[in-house]
Parts: structure tokens; C-alpha cells; sequence
């Protein structure tokens, strides 16, 4: 195992890893910037180095500040964490060739699965069920645009290769819009991703968003750790998420996280990665591959009582990983609901001092944040301030466990979206289980 390793990441995530690396007693590296001299892991970790400005570009990107900083404490991996640089293929590369280990996939493996036509493709020889649509890029023709369309049926979506985060796709419902939409979509994603291709898919109108969790060693070991449900989303970015996925059966569960576990056989995976889909009339579609730890990792430990950071660690350090595929069990339903630092009417981020902050406890509840009281929430970085767990027998015992949790929790200084959480939580149509991405949007009337 590492003796010493570094965080290139920041508030909760930086704070999990941190505790990862402590139960398996690994020395810890905090990179920071000016802004977060305070954040909680980076008091606690072994040393700490301060590596650029607030700003994001020139900190938590700033590729050559995080290996000088793994070179002057001598510690011998990083950890990316999730957002930042955690997909970006150039720093895997460079932290391999500076001699440090990247706590993830093979550079090629994040550059295949980065591009989302190729990722498809890749998915498709897989035997990975894919939205219908074949995945090439689009050409100038527009003859031969709209007739693909036509062929794949309208409403279609238009996505860039190199979107992300929710951004670059564009929804056309006819022949008319076709055309200007795709131009509008290369030159947006030209401009935010640096990459004009997009390519077009059948836009499913009512979906769930369903994953999976895969682990990977070097030794040809692949594990599945069953599905999340991630339906519950704003702007594309999820809200709330839960294991298992209500209604998903057990035989439904071993196929695909099957599936998923031989896809990534063949594409030489390693590490922890997610595979996502659309879930609509009983189908999976594949959209997209995260190679990375996901933010609602949590609810997938909760459920196998599995430690999905500390097998990171393992796989990394070349160990082969810790259990079977027939060792993993499914007990209960966990609930994860992100805490955001944000008006929960109007979404505006509301950065500023917290000062009073009370954590929830009680049977099942785990709370993963960073902030504490007096702490400053920063205006320059994602409004996420951390995340409530709970785990229940049943998905009704996991609910009413989330209702007393954030019914307890206290935040005082700056608005946050817990009454949005609680209204959620005793929203009929979430309890029911099984809503599709659409339904929060509409719940609150922006649809
Ligand atoms: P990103 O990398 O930006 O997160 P994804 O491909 O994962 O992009 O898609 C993000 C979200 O966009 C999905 O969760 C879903 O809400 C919507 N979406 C993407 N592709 C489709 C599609 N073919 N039909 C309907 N919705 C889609």
C-alpha cells in the first residue's frame, strides 16, 4: 500500500479520501488554494500545500502545481477525486510520466470513454445496449442529417462528443429545427469544449437515469455493485439518488451489472467507474461511462456495506481487489440527498459564512461535509456543501430515517436547498419510487 498520497481535490470528496487514506494508514497531501486555507481535510491531513489562487483554473487544474506539489512532499500518488481534473486524460498522462501513480484508469481508457462517440462505439462492440442512433459524427450534409433523423424518428437529440456536465446537447422535435440546431450545437460546444463534433440519438421523452457500479483490479478481477437511481434531477444535475433502484429486479440487476462488469474486460478497465443509462419501458441505454468516483457513491456502500474510495486505493497500489462478485450483498435502501449552499426556490448560489451548523445522526445516517461552524462556503467553486445518507430495512424506512435527519440538520448563516430535500421527501410521487428525470423539473413548475 502508498505510504504518502495527494488530494488534488477540495471540500467533501477531499474529506472522504482523506479518511480512506487514514483507516489504511497512508499519509495524506492537501493541495489547496488561497480561498481554502480552512477546509476541514486540509487541517487534518499530514501536510498541506498551498498551490495557486481561488480561482480553479489556476488551482485545482493547474496540472503542473499538483505534481510539483506530489514531488516536493515525495508522496507517491493522487487521488483526483470527482469534477476538476478527475476525467482529464493529459493529467493522468502527466502524473504517470512525472513518476506518480493516478489513482484511476489508464489515460486511453479516460480518453475513449471522454469522447462520447467513441465511448458509444466501444459500448456497441460491447454488447452494451446504446440509445438508437449510430453514434457517428454529423457532417455538413443536410440532406443526409435530416434523413437520419427521419430514420431514427423524431424527437432526436443533437450532443457534442466532448460534452459534459449536462451541457451541449439540443433537443429537435421537427425536420424544421434540424439543421440550425445542429449549427447552434457545434458552434456552442466549439467554443465550451474546444471539439465541434456531435453526433445525433433518439431523445427518450421519459426516462429514469439508472447506473452502475463497477470495480476493476489489475488482475482481471471485474465486480458489479448494483444500480442507483438518479432520476430526480434539475438542469441535468442530479439532486437525489438511491440504491437499488426501485422496481428493479434481481435478475434485471444481474444482467446488466454482468454486462457492464465484461465491457469493462474489454476495454481493459481498471478502477471504479459507472456506467449510465436512460431507463425507458423496461430497456436500458447506455449514455455515458464516469471514470471516476461518483458524488452518490456513498448509497452503493451503504447497500453492500463495501468502501468504495479504500478499493480505489487498492487497485492503485496494484492489490487485487478485496471481494468476489459472489460476496457482494444487497441489504436495505439507502438515500442520498445533496446539500447545496443555494436560495431553494431560486437555485442562485449563496455563498457566506455558516454560523451555526448542526449535524443529524441517529440509526443509518451518514452526513459527508466539510463545513463546520464559522466556516466560510466560498463564492468561487460548485454550491455543493455536502451530502445526508440514510439507510433503511426498506426504501420507506430509508425516507422516513432522511425526513428526521434534515428535520435536525442545521445550517444557519446561508440558505440552503434542505427545504427543497424535505419537500421532495414527503413529495407522493418521489415516495411511490420509480419517477423519471423529468419529474422534479415539473414538480416545480420550470417545465
Ligand atoms: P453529461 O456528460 O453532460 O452528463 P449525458 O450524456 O450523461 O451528458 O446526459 C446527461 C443527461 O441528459 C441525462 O441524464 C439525460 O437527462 C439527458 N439525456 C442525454 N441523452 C439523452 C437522450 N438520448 N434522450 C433523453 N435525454 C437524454
Amino acid at each position: 500500500m502508498f505510504d504518502k498520497i495527494v488530494i488534488a481535490n477540495r471540500g467533501e470528496i477531499a474529506l472522504r479520501i482523506l479518511r480512506a487514506c487514514r483507516e489504511l494508514d497512508i499519509k495524506t497531501v492537501a493541495v489547496h488554494s488561497i480561498a481554502d486555507r480552512d477546509l476541514k481535510h486540509v487541517r487534518l491531513a499530514d501536510e498541506a500545500v498551498c498551490i495557486g489562487p481561488a480561482s480553479s483554473t489556476e488551482s485545482y487544474l493547474n496540472i503542473p502545481a499538483i505534481i510539483s506539489a506530489a514531488e516536493v512532499t515525495d508522496a507517491e500518488a493522487i487521488h483526483p477525486g470527482y469534477g476538476f481534473l478527475s476525467e482529464n486524460a493529459d493529467f493522468s498522462e502527466k502524473v504517470s510520466q512525472s513518476g506518480f501513480i493516478f489513482i484511476g484508469p489508464k489515460a486511453e481508457t479516460i480518453r475513449l470513454m471522454g469522447d462520447k462517440i467513441s465511448a458509444k462505439k466501444a459500448m456497441q462492440e460491447a454488447g452494451i445496449p446504446c440509445v438508437p442512433g449510430n453514434g457517428d459524427p454529423l457532417g455538413d450534409d443536410n440532406a443526409s442529417n435530416l434523413k437520419m433523423a427521419q430514420e431514427i424518428g423524431y424527437p432526436v437529440i443533437i450532443k457534442a462528443a466532448g460534452g459534459g456536465g449536462g451541457r451541449g446537447m439540443r433537443t429537435v422535435h421537427t425536420e424544421a429545427a434540424l439543421v440550425n440546431a445542429i449549427t447552434m450545437t457545434k458552434a456552442e460546444a466549439s467554443v465550451a469544449f474546444g471539439n465541434d463534433t456531435v453526433y445525433m440519438e433518439k431523445f427518450l421523452e421519459d426516462p429514469r437515469h439508472i447506473e452502475f457500479q463497477v470495480l476493476a483490479d489489475n488482475f482481471g478481477t471485474v465486480i458489479h455493485l448494483g444500480e442507483r437511481d438518479c432520476s430526480m434531477q434539475r438542469r441535468h444535475q442530479k439532486v437525489v439518488e438511491e440504491a437499488p433502484a426501485p422496481g428493479i429486479t434481481e435478475e434485471e440487476r444481474n444482467r446488466m451489472g454482468t454486462l457492464c462488469a465484461k465491457a469493462c474486460v474489454d476495454i481493459g478497465y481498471r478502477g471504479a467507474g459507472t456506467f449510465e443509462f436512460l431507463y425507458e419501458k423496461g430497456e436500458f441505454y447506455f449514455i455515458e461511462m464516469n471514470t471516476r468516483v461518483q458524488v452518490e457513491h456513498p448509497v452503493t456502500e451503504m447497500v453492500t456495506g463495501f468502501d468504495i474510495v479504500k478499493e480505489q486505493l487498492r487497485i492503485a497500489a496494484n492489490e487485487p481487489l478485496s471481494i468476489t462478485q459472489e460476496q457482494v450483498t444487497f441489504t436495505g435502501h439507502a438515500i442520498e440527498c445533496r446539500l447545496n449552499a443555494e436560495d431553494p426556490k431560486n437555485f442562485m448560489p449563496c455563498p457566506g459564512t455558516i454560523d451555526q451548523f448542526h449535524m443529524p445522526g441517529g440509526p443509518g445516517i451518514r452526513c459527508e461535509t466539510h463545513i463546520y461552524n464559522s466556516y466560510v462556503v466560498p463564492p468561487y467553486y460548485d454550491s455543493m456543501i455536502g451530502k445526508l445518507i440514510a439507510h433503511g430495512d426498506d426504501r420507506n424506512s430509508a425516507i422516513a430515517r432522511m425526513k428526521t435527519a434534515l428535520s435536525e440538520m442545521i445550517i444557519d448563516g446561508i440558505k440552503t436547498n434542505i427545504p427543497l430535500q424535505q419537500d421532495i421527501m414527503s413529495d407522493s410521487g418521489f415516495v411511490q419510487g420509480g419517477r423519471n428525470i423529468h419529474y422534479l423539473e415539473k414538480k416545480l413548475g420550470l417545465i
